[in-house]
């Protein structure tokens, strides 16, 4: 009944079947944050999205090995200063003191958005001696070279025998017609060289002693390094932010093949960026949103606060591969969007199938809803379509709250669609999309109590009382349904 699990590989351009190297172990690297500033919306989208993946073939029964580094060297920006020593100087804090606090606050926003923990967590500080081994083991294989303490990957050396700029279709003699003018600074022998080991400037604060230098590793090498030091020097999947294709991903599968002679990765997934009227959000851009901002509404674009399931919802409601598109009106249409589903969760849970053996079988229902219940797994197949998926968990949804409302009878499905209707539209929304009941309700605890205050003004015929609670639930975005089987409520949708 699953269907055969497709992965786009993007470095073939064409979707072919996936099949992991060790079946059924998977093996799934994700390039992490740099923590030495807060996470933006755009950051949680890539790793929300690789969360779905990571659900999703847990899901299936892959044995997933989860590695999404952290990245607290420092690397380089383009200005060439080192963003933490930067930080660390301008607050007189240790690096390490910065790199723990962002650390924490990205482990923070991630439990709020539902995105589960990797299986590993490798930091680049904490994999020196593997870096230094692999710079040693290019430098043997001819493809590095040492020059005023620094070492450099010798990119037309490389390219002698191999194809530099592959992944992303870039041809290397553009790339050297692109950087040429630009460059002549620096100890490289060809600009598109890019720095294994740096040696440090003395305002440099993190930089450790070797044969070449006093200085620190270069950015590209610990993904190369962390990699296929969990994973193995060949892989399953590889993942990232589009922005990473190039350079970084090229990069490190430059390092990888010229240290191993081994493709790291067999499948490259990139997901594509979550833009602000089109623009891609981003720090330096001055459009990112924090995590907090827009679930109090504290911003200038929003009209209000949104919560952490809403924007989860939001943004598995398009491909990963597809740019999303920012706005407060999106937002709205996906908080009702997500209360629908909420409220089909509370109502589903909540059923038991009742036995009626008098009922007929409507056949052409049952069908139905065997259709939708295969279509969330061929759609999560195809190169995890979530917005499909979605989709068809709308149209169980219609199907659920036609039982609710008694437009259709239970019996009229069977017993096994009806379970199978059931444990597909719970465990696609919680385990594999991970959308859940929000942590908090408006209202909190407070709701239970509320209600039964209704339930006692109602038995009391107390109908002022009644209409003063229901409209002050209201408020609250809560509707109080009076069931046949008692006071029950629901997201207003
Ligand atoms: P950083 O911490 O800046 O290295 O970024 C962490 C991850 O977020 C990387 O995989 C980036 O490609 C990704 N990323 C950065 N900006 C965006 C954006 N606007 N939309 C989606 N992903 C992004
Ligand atoms: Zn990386």
């Amino acid at each position: 009944m699953i269907g055969k699990l497709k992965v786009n590989n993007t470095l073939t351009k064409k979707k072919e079947v996936f099949e992991p190297l060790n079946p059924p172990h998977v093996g799934l690297y994700v390039c992490g944050p740099t923590v030495y500033s807060d996470v933006h919306l755009g950051n949680v989208r890539t790793f929300m999205s690789f969360d779905v993946i990571y659900r999703y073939l847990k899901f299936l029964g892959y044995k997933v090995r989860y590695v999404r580094n952290i990245t607290d060297v420092g690397h380089l920006l383009d200005s060439g200063e080192d963003r933490i020593s930067k930080k660390a100087t301008l607050e007189s804090l240790e690096p390490m003191e910065i790199v723990q606090k962002y650390t924490n606050d990205f482990h923070d926003v991630m439990a709020t958005f539902n995105i589960l923990c990797p299986d590993i967590e490798p930091t680049a500080t904490g994999h020196l001696m593997e870096q230094l081994a692999m710079i040693d083991q290019l430098v043997d294989n001819g493809l590095a070279y040492e020059s005023n303490g620094s070492v450099y990957f010798d990119i037309e050396k490389y390219n002698k025998e191999n194809t530099y700029g592959k992944l992303s279709g870039r041809k290397i003699e553009d790339l050297l017609n692109q950087t040429r003018e630009l460059d002549g600074q620096d100890d490289k022998k060809n600009p598109l060289d890019f720095a294994l080991w740096k040696k440090a400037a003395p305002e440099h604060i993190m930089h450790w002693k070797t044969k070449w230098s006093d200085g620190f590793p270069g950015w590209h090498l610990e993904c190369a390094v962390m990699s296929t030091k969990y994973l193995g020097k060949e892989f399953d999947i590889h993942g990232g932010g589009m922005d990473l294709q190039f350079p970084h991903h090229e990069c490190e599968i430059a390092q990888s093949y010229g240290t191993y002679k081994k493709e790291p990765a067999r499948y490259w997934l990139h997901t594509n960026m979550l833009t602000v009227n089109g623009q891609k959000m981003s720090k330096s851009l001055g459009n990112s949103f924090l995590p907090k901002q827009l679930i109090s509404g504290d911003h200038e674009l929003l009209s209000q606060g949104f919560s952490p399931m809403t924007i989860r919802f939001f943004m598995l409601q398009s491909h990963y591969a597809s740019t999303l598109d920012f706005s407060n009106e999106a937002l709205i249409a996906a908080q009702k969007g997500y209360f629908k589903m909420a409220n089909g969760m509370r109502i589903i849970k909540k059923m038991e199938f009742a036995e009626n053996t008098e009922a007929t079988i409507d056949e052409k229902q049952k069908e139905q809803i065997e259709k939708f219940c295969d279509n969330c797994y061929y759609a999560m197949n195809d190169d995890f379509n979530t917005a499909l998926t979605i989709g068809h968990l709308f149209n169980i949804l219609k199907k659920i709250n036609a039982i609710h409302t008694g437009q259709l009878s239970m019996a009229a499905i069977g017993k096994e669609t009806f379970e199978r209707m059931k444990s597909t539209f719970i465990s696609f929304n919680e385990e594999v999309l991970g959308i859940k009941a929000e942590d908090s309700l408006p209202g909190g605890q407070l709701l239970d109590i509320i209600l039964k205050e209704y339930q006692q003004a109602k038995e009391a015929r107390n109908y002022d009382k009644v209409d003063e609670l229901r409209s002050a639930l209201k408020a609250g975005g809560i509707v109080v349904k009076d069931m046949k089987t008692g006071i029950d409520w629901a997201y207003e949708e």
